[in-house]
Parts: structure tokens; C-alpha cells; sequence
């Protein structure tokens, strides 16, 4: 039988039914896909270190021959220790496995093994603990295995890195010249990328570091190319797809903006502009705001609710959390109450009714409040994701607001939008993005960035104490109080927990309210109390009748009292980079100078690090980028994330120059070729098809 690239990969020599259904469960069916199952990294064992002259601590390929085997209990705690011992010409050293007693059979005494470790000193002699290891039985000469750069696989328990190079040399030598080039040769010809044969044969067995680095540049193009189409589509779709035209009166627009306590800082006002544009043209709107926390992205999501409901429409506005949704409400209800429109002309927007939609509504409020919302009464409802709950109907839904964006799921605002046809969109996040990532995670998206802050904000001062230095962090909240400002206090535990060291909210508010801030008014806020009593709390210390707010992170996000001027944050080092800044943006929101103490007990190497860059850096985009390179981007985001872990081979931190070429080129490609129809665009429809399953449908619908 003949195989093709889309073969089943049991028809390979050395595979078989059983190795075959191993390999499918880690996604690698076809020969195809063996081809695109790269390199984890790389050995070059062209380069094979002597036994002798291995350097303690360094990592290091030894190429040496098995002289003992010895597997036994250790005194402690009963492990499992296998010591295999291991020569060549120039010494011998011990390698040492725990608790895994299988790996006995792989060693024969007599036979040559690769080891890839750290040489250390344990006992006066030199050991490799754990190092990865490879039988290259006594024919030293095999020839994938050894004397080249070799490439490691991440590859399912069952199948050796031996196999896995034998089929993918097979598959590169006999196969290969069917796979069908996927990049236009124009867009090669412009980046100087090789073509899709030599890069993949490069990728798996390069003959230098050059050659590998040619192929990992192409791939890495291609795939951010492939990935950047569906998006880019979706975005040129979007600006076909009908929405809402909104007819925007601009007098009156000017008219409310006077009323506000502030000026509009001129980054507001461009993004203001971004937004109506969208608002009026016929397309629907998809916008991301982003904005460092207090940078006022509320005014400017409130003034486009405000247009859509002067315009006939509601808006729906949708906060993570229940506090977080009740100032904003109390805030608008209170911009609304000082602007009066005097002529009649003006009725739309006397007629603004703003309602609160949460979960912990008594049933007869939230009864009337549904009727209002059904018959559009209240025409800006503002909600926690009570609002996408099922009957919440809208009367004529023509504007959404996520405020927050990254506490939601995608699904959660994908059900807010099924609440009516079309409806513009605008999504708010204070997670700057780096635009590395802005470009791969919200590539369909339009993005407005207010990029300063308001005027007059004193750079917030922050200071790490250690646990010895508390009671002077203690102290300075005490000075600050009795100047008259405020403190929040910020604890990363509700309640006790006897399985960690760590002070909660409930334990420090217990020792300051009956011993260290006796003398003070001390509040305390969690996600557990009921709402009225969150709500109890926040009017307080709001109002100024609480001196001290100990809480758990439901502060981070949203929370707008300008007079509080301390935030003090036990436990610092459990906080991620960016979770510390957004606590840190609640305050430096008046006039008065503020003041971030952390105390912070960071054991280890990124917690460090993360202290350090906090006390150091302001910029929340400077911070996010910093949280990205100290965690990677897999724990940076939730759920979106899901996206990038598709990507296999490029990265789009340190390729950013590459992201941007492709998304440029795939620009251009689909503003020429919007169906991919053209001749040599149809094998990159293929492609994506096969990458992308949805994607076909989505062409399809049209
Ligand atoms: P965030 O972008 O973090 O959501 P907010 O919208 O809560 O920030 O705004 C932070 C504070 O700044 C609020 O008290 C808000 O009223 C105030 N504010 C917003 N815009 C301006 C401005 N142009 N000048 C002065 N203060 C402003
Ligand atoms: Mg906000």
C-alpha cells in the first residue's frame, strides 16, 4: 500500500497497532503529523564531553559505558535508589534514579549509554542525578543517535526518543516531497524563509545551529501566519456583518463632558472618538479599551452607554464583582443627577434611567427590575453576570460593556451578546497587554489604549518590609490616619488555614481591631460576607467612618476611594505581578500622596524578582510585560490562553518581529483574496481546515 502524508503512522516500520494508538493519544496520527511534531530541544553530541572533563554544576552529554548496576532501599523513608556506573577512558561517575525501580531493565552492564545531566559532587564522588538517559547499544555509530545534533522529543511513555528519530528520518526521507508548500513563494522571497522541505528536514535533524535556526524562523513564520487568517478574517467579516448605526448628538455630548469634575485627559478623548466612530458606522463594534488601572476608562465606557441609551437603545454594562457593579452604578446615577438638559430637544437624555442588576436582589426588586428591563425603562443596566442570566430580556440591547474583561470567560460575554442582535461592543481590561500578546490573543479585536493618566497623580511610593520590619509598615498606616487619609489592608486568605503560615483577612482584622489599631475604626471585607453587608462596609469607609479596611483581593479590581492613600499588602510574595499592581491602582486617586507597603517574605527566585520590579516600576504595561517573562504566558492568562498553547513552535514574546511581518502579509494576502480562492491561497484554506476544524464553518456560513 502506498502512504500518503495523511497515512495513519501504524503503517510505519517500527510502529504498529500498539505503538500507533500511543502516539494518537498525544495527537500524532498521521505522517503529517509526525513531521510537525518538533524538537523539545536539541543535544549536540557532536560535541561529546569526556568524563574527565565534565564541570560540576554544568549540564553536559557524556557518552560512557555501564560497569555496575546497583538497586536498593534507602535507609530514609524507605526510597527506591538505582545507581548505575557508568566509564569511559578518562573516569567514571554514578548516575542515581529514586523511586523508579522499573528503569532497572533498561540497563545491561557492558553497553554504551548517552547521559544528559548535571555532573555534581555528592559524598566525594561525581553524580548525575536523574539525567535523562538513552541506550545506544555497542554500535557507537548509529547514525541518528550520536556524533551529530541530535533532537529530544517530548514524546508519550512507550515510545523512545530511538523510535520516534528512526520514523521521523523515515518519514523525511521517503515522504516528504508530497507535502505541499503553504507559503506563497512572494511572501518567502520577501523574508528570506526557506523552503517548507529543507526547514522541516532542518528542524529534525539540522546539520548546524544555523541551519536549525533558518528552519525554526520559517516554521515559526508559518504558523503565526496560519494562526493570524481566521482572526484577521473575523475582523474584515465583522466590518461587514450590519449592526447598529447610532445617530450621535455631539452638542449634547459636549454639553454632559462639561459637567464632569474633570477634564477629559486627551487620550481619553482620542478613544472617546475611536469608540463613536464605531458607534455610528454601520458595522458592529468589537473594541478592546485598555488602560493602566486608573487611567478613567470607566467615563469613557459610562459616556458610550450614555449615547446608546440617548439614542433610543440600552446598554448593558457588566462588572466582575458586586461592589465593583454598585459604584459604578452610584457613580453614574450621581454624573447623571448634576447634568439637566434644559430644552426639551434634549429629552432622550433626561429619559436616562440606569438600573442594578446583581444575584442578591430580593426576588420583588428583581421582578420590577426585569419588567423595566423587558420594556425599556431602565435603559443602562449595570450588573455583575447576573446580566447574562436566562430571563433578562432586553427591550432593544444596543451597547455592551465589560468592564474588567479578564475576570470573564469568553463564554460568559459570547452569552451577553446573544441578548440581541448585533450589539456593539466594548471591553475593558486593566491588564495592559503587551502588545506581543494583544496581537495573538485579541488579533479580531480593535484596540484603543488610554495611554496616560489623568493629570496631577503623584507617583504612587512603594516600599518592601520584611516581617522583622511590620510594626514600622504599622506604624507609617498610623501617621496617615492621623493626617486624616485612609488604608486598605490587604490580606491574600479569608480565613485561617492550618495547613499554611499565612495571616487572613479575619485573623488580622481580629488582632488590629482588638489590639494594634485599637484606638482606630477598623472594617473588614470579603467575598463571603452577604451584599448588604459588603455594601455596609464600602458606604463606611467611603464616607470616611472607617479608618482602616482589612480585605481580601475583592479590592483589586474596580474599587475607587480617593482619599484612601495606603495600601498595605500582607503576604506580598503570594501575589502575582500584576494582581499586586491593580491592588496597588486603588489608590494615588486623589490629591493626597500615597503609598504602597508590602510585606513580603519571598522565598524564592520569582518571588524575588516579582517584589523587586514592583517596587521599581509604575508602568502597568512595563509590569505586565515583566509578569510575562517572569511566568510565562500560560499562567499570565486564564482562559484565553487556550490559544497560544496551539501554537507548537513559534513564540510570540521573542518573535515579535515575525508575528508582525506574517499578520502584515496575512493582511495583505485576505484584503486581496478575502475567500482564499486564488489558485495558490486554496493550500492554505486546506490547511487551515485541517489545523482548524471551526474555521471551516465559519467560511462556510460566509
Ligand atoms: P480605571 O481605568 O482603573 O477603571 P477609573 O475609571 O476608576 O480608572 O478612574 C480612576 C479615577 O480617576 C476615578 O476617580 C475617576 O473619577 C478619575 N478620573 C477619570 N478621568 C479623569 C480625568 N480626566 N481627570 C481626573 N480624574 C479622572
Ligand atoms: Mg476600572
Amino acid at each position: 500500500m502506498a502512504l500518503t502524508l495523511d497515512s495513519c503512522v501504524q503503517y510505519l516500520k517500527g510502529i504498529g497497532p500498539r505503538r500507533a494508538e500511543v502516539l494518537a493519544k498525544a495527537g500524532i496520527s498521521s505522517l503529517e503529523d509526525i513531521l510537525y511534531h518538533f524538537p523539545r530541544r536539541y543535544e549536540d553530541r557532536s560535541h561529546l564531553v569526556s568524563i574527565a572533563s565534565l564541570e560540576l554544576g554544568k549540564e553536559a552529554t557524556v557518552c560512557a559505558e555501564i560497569v555496575s548496576l546497583n538497586a536498593r532501599r534507602g535507609f530514609h523513608r524507605g526510597v527506591d535508589i538505582l545507581e548505575v556506573g557508568v566509564a569511559d577512558d578518562t573516569g567514571r561517575i554514578f548516575c542515581v534514579w529514586f523511586n523508579q525501580p522499573f528503569l532497572r531493565r533498561y540497563f545491561k552492564i557492558g553497553e554504551r549509554v548517552i547521559l544528559f545531566g548535571r555532573a555534581e559532587l555528592y559524598r566525594d564522588r561525581i553524580q548525575m542525578a536523574s539525567p535523562e538517559f538513552e541506550i545506544v547499544g555497542d554500535e557507537a555509530a548509529e547514525s541518528l543517535d550520536i556524533n551529530r545534533i541530535v533532537p529530544v522529543y517530548s514524546l508519550p511513555q512507550g515510545i523512545s526518543q530511538k523510535v520516534f528519530r528512526k520514523v521521523a528520518k523515515a518519514v523525511l526521507d521517503h515522504h516528504i516531497l508530497r507535502l505541499t508548500e503553504v507559503l506563497p513563494f512572494d511572501i518567502r522571497n520577501r523574508h528570506s524563509l526557506g523552503n517548507i522541505v529543507k526547514s522541516l528536514i532542518n528542524i529534525h535533524f539540522p546539520q548546524n545551529d544555523a541551519a536549525r535556526l533558518d528552519a525554526y524562523n520559517r516554521l515559526s513564520f508559518e504558523e503565526f501566519f496560519l494562526y493570524q487568517i481566521p482572526l484577521i478574517l473575523r475582523k474584515l467579516k465583522r466590518r461587514e456583518k450590519k449592526g447598529i448605526s447610532f445617530k450621535i448628538d455631539d452638542t449634547l455630548l459636549l454639553a454632559f463632558i462639561k459637567t464632569l469634575p474633570f477634564s477629559l485627559t486627551d487620550s481619553q478623548r482620542k478613544v472617546l472618538e475611536e469608540i463613536k466612530a464605531d458607534m455610528r458606522a454601520p458595522f458592529c463594534m468589537q473594541r478592546l479599551l485598555q488602560g493602566d488601572v486608573g487611567s478613567g476608562k470607566t467615563i469613557v465606557a459610562a459616556i458610550a452607554a450614555l449615547l446608546a441609551a440617548s439614542c433610543g437603545y440600552q446598554a448593558a454594562f457588566m462588572a466582575p464583582t458586586e461592589i465593583l457593579a454598585q459604584q459604578h452604578y452610584e457613580k453614574l446615577k450621581a454624573q447623571l443627577s448634576t447634568f439637566s438638559p434644559s430644552s426639551m430637544d434634549h429629552r432622550p437624555w433626561t429619559n436616562i434611567k440606569p438600573g442594578l442588576l446583581t444575584s442578591s436582589l430580593k426576588d420583588k426588586e428583581r421582578q420590577s427590575l426585569l419588567r423595566d428591563i423587558k420594556d425599556g425603562k431602565v435603559n443602562i443596566v449595570i450588573g455583575t453576570h447576573a446580566l447574562i442570566q436566562e430571563g433578562v430580556d432586553f427591550n432593544k440591547l444596543g451597547l455592551i460593556v465589560v468592564d474588567e474583561q479578564h475576570k470573564f470567560g469568553v463564554s460568559q460575554r459570547a452569552l451577553l451578546s446573544k441578548k440581541s442582535v448585533n450589539p456593539d461592543c466594548l471591553i475593558m481590561t486593566a491588564t495592559p497587554i503587551p502588545r506581543t500578546l494583544s496581537m495573538t490573543l485579541y488579533g479580531d479585536l480593535d484596540v484603543s489604549v488610554i495611554s496616560e493618566l489623568p493629570k496631577g497623580r503623584k507617583k504612587i511610593e512603594t516600599k518592601a518590609f520584611s516581617l522583622e520590619e511590620k510594626e514600622e509598615a504599622y506604624e507609617f498606616v498610623r501617621t496617615q490616619v492621623k493626617f486624616g487619609r485612609q488604608a486598605f489592608v490587604v490580606c491574600p486568605l479569608i480565613e485561617e488555614n492550618p495547613k499554611l503560615e499565612i495571616s487572613s483577612a479575619k485573623a488580622i482584622y481580629k488582632e488590629f481591631s482588638q489590639k494594634i489599631f485599637k484606638d482606630l475604626k477598623v472594617g473588614l471585607i470579603h467575598g463571603r460576607l452577604k451584599r448588604d453587608e459588603q455594601e455596609d462596609v464600602m458606604v463606611k469607609f467611603r464616607q470616611g467612618e472607617l479608618d482602616i479596611l482589612v480585605a481580601t483581593t475583592i479590592l483589586e479590581v474596580g474599587i475607587d476611594v480617593p482619599n484612601a492613600t495606603v495600601m498595605l499588602i500582607e503576604h506580598a510574595e503570594r501575589f502575582g505581578l500584576s494582581q499586586l499592581h491593580q491592588m496597588r491602582g486603588r489608590i494615588g486617586r486623589g490629591e493626597h500622596a500615597s503609598f504602597c507597603l508590602l510585606l513580603a517574605q519571598p522565598n524564592t527566585e520569582d518571588a524575588q524578582a516579582r517584589i523587586k520590579v514592583f517596587v521599581e516600576e509604575s508602568d502597568g504595561f512595563k509590569i505586565a510585560e515583566e509578569d510575562l517573562k517572569i511566568r510565562g504566558p500560560g499562567e499570565f492568562f486564564g482562559e484565553r490562553q487556550s490559544g497560544l498553547t496551539e501554537l507548537k513552535i513559534a513564540d510570540p514574546l521573542k518573535q515579535f518581529h515575525l508575528l508582525k511581518s506574517a499578520r502584515e502579509e496575512a493582511t495583505k494576502l485576505l484584503n486581496a483574496d478575502p475567500k482564499l480562492q486564488a489558485r495558490p491561497n486554496t493550500e492554505i484554506k486546506k490547511q487551515l481546515y485541517k489545523r482548524f476544524p471551526e474555521f471551516e464553518k465559519f467560511m462556510m456560513v460566509g
